[in-house]
């Protein structure tokens, strides 16, 4: 799966619930910072998309 971030607005929630896979960028927006996710890494992404308020956050088939 790759993860994508798309229509963020900034919150921080994500890197809040999965600092190890999403960093806000110079423009404070989240970017996705590993190429493939640990299971650890994968399950913290679910709780990321679940506390995203936006919905920003997608998993994509590669
Ligand atoms: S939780 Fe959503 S809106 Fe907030 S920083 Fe992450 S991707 Fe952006």
């Amino acid at each position: 799966m790759k993860i994508k971030v798309n229509g963020c607005i900034g919150c921080g929630a994500c890197t809040g619930v999965a600092p190890e896979v999403f960093e806000m960028d110079d423009n404070g927006l989240s970017t996705v910072k590993v190429e493939k996710l640990t299971p650890e890494q994968a399950e913290a992404v679910k709780d990321a998309i679940d506390v995203c308020p936006v919905g920003a956050i997608t998993e994509e088939a590669e």
